[in-house]
């Protein structure tokens, strides 16, 4: 359906104090977007081409959706893919909605009431883009993007590449890693699930089980090369509750316990991956989760940031010591799973969660 002859459809009001070319664009090129981000203040950011003109469009709720803004640019992605959203947002959508075009959706909660005579989407440089959800109700709500804000936009158009990895980082070894005191430290590491709890079962049959188990392995001997004294609940494919989990890490009265884990989506959507870390309560917690989750997404290119979130899992609610659960991709998703499925990339993930759990015990020390 045409969204210029929907009646609900108001456009939003655009301030463009730059020059707009509007020429005609091969319909065949790349998207426009270089990179977007819906941060916490509920404001969009976007990257885009330089001098890309832009559409947005607002519909109101019904009885079945929230409210949904959406944008179109110039030039089709080569990936139409759905993140979920968090707060008020429900979530974002990456498509294609005809040859030539790419389309950002952020549809919320139904819930959710705004004015769409307060949005705004401001130009305040050829290649940069704000738009404020005045009035959008903040709580819950992470921040959510791709590709990098900050970056300089080519007059070519640079849809969000997959960054390739840092040469020199190829050979992860603990010699790259940060110092702590040797022995001073005690650090838990929980593999999610195991024995007849596979956890989540994705595509190609990729078992969480097995991806979390053989990291949190490689995890316990990174830290341990590092002088890092380490609990692991469990080695092998054993089952054990959850009681049991806690009971280890509040025993051995560790400094951190991060609990390791893959996510899937409940009806297999492909086109949703992505990093996230949780933590419970505490500056600390929190403080662990980020350190986690930032040197998870640099081994993980073109994996949307799901962000650091607030959840109340048992093992890292009655664990009594700072503790992170990290979802390290999405079994289900089309992105993360055959990289999930390479020991290569369990390695790597294994480093970045080394790396981020030791930075954190630094700024203990
Ligand atoms: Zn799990």
């Amino acid at each position: 359906m045409g969204w210029a002859s929907l009646r609900r459809t108001a456009y939003l009001v655009f301030f463009l104090p730059l020059i707009l070319i509007g020429s005609a664009y091969p319909s065949k090129s790349a998207s426009a977007l270089a990179a977007w981000a819906l941060e916490r203040e509920g404001v969009l950011q976007l990257r885009t081409s330089v001098n890309t003109p832009l559409k947005a469009s607002f519909q109101s709720s019904d009885s079945v959706k929230g409210i949904r803004v959406w944008i179109d640019f110039p030039g089709e992605l080569t990936r139409p893919r759905t993140l979920l959203g968090s707060g008020p947002v429900r979530e974002i959508r990456l498509g294609k909605p005809k040859r030539g075009v790419t389309r950002l959706v952020i549809e919320f909660k139904k819930s959710v009431y705004l004015d769409p005579s307060k949005l705004k989407l401001i130009g305040i440089s050829p290649d940069r883009w704000k738009l404020k959800f005045l009035g959008l109700p903040l709580r819950g709500l992470s921040r959510i993007g791709e590709g990098d804000l900050t970056a300089f936009s080519s007059r070519d158009r640079d849809w969000v590449k997959a960054k390739p990895l840092i040469s020199g980082q190829t050979s992860f070894n603990s010699s790259g890693l940060p110092w702590v005191p040797r022995g001073r430290f005690r650090v838990v590491i929980d593999p999610g699930h195991g024995g007849p709890d596979s956890g989540a079962v994705g595509i190609g049959g990729i078992r969480e089980t097995d991806v979390v188990l053989d990291i949190s392995l490689e995890v316990a001997k990174f830290l341990e090369a590092k002088g890092v004294i380490v609990n692991l609940t469990r080695t092998s494919e054993v089952d054990l509750g959850l009681f049991p989990r806690v009971a280890i890490a509040n025993r051995a009265g560790a400094d951190a316990f991060v609990s390791i884990h893959a996510n899937a989506t409940r009806n297999r959507r492909r086109d949703v991956n992505g990093i996230e870390t949780f933590y419970f309560s505490g500056f600390r917690g929190l403080s662990l989760s980020k350190h986690i989750q930032k040197q998870v997404l640099k081994v993980s290119p073109g994996s949307p940031d799901r962000g650091v979130r607030r959840a109340r899992f048992f093992v890292i609610r009655r664990t009594r010591m700072p503790a992170a659960l990290v979802e390290t991709g999405f079994v289900t998703g089309r992105l993360d799973a055959p990289r999930l499925a390479k020991a290569s990339h369990r390695r790597e993930l294994a480093f970045a969660i080394a790396k981020g759990i030791l930075n954190y015990l630094q700024g203990l020390s």
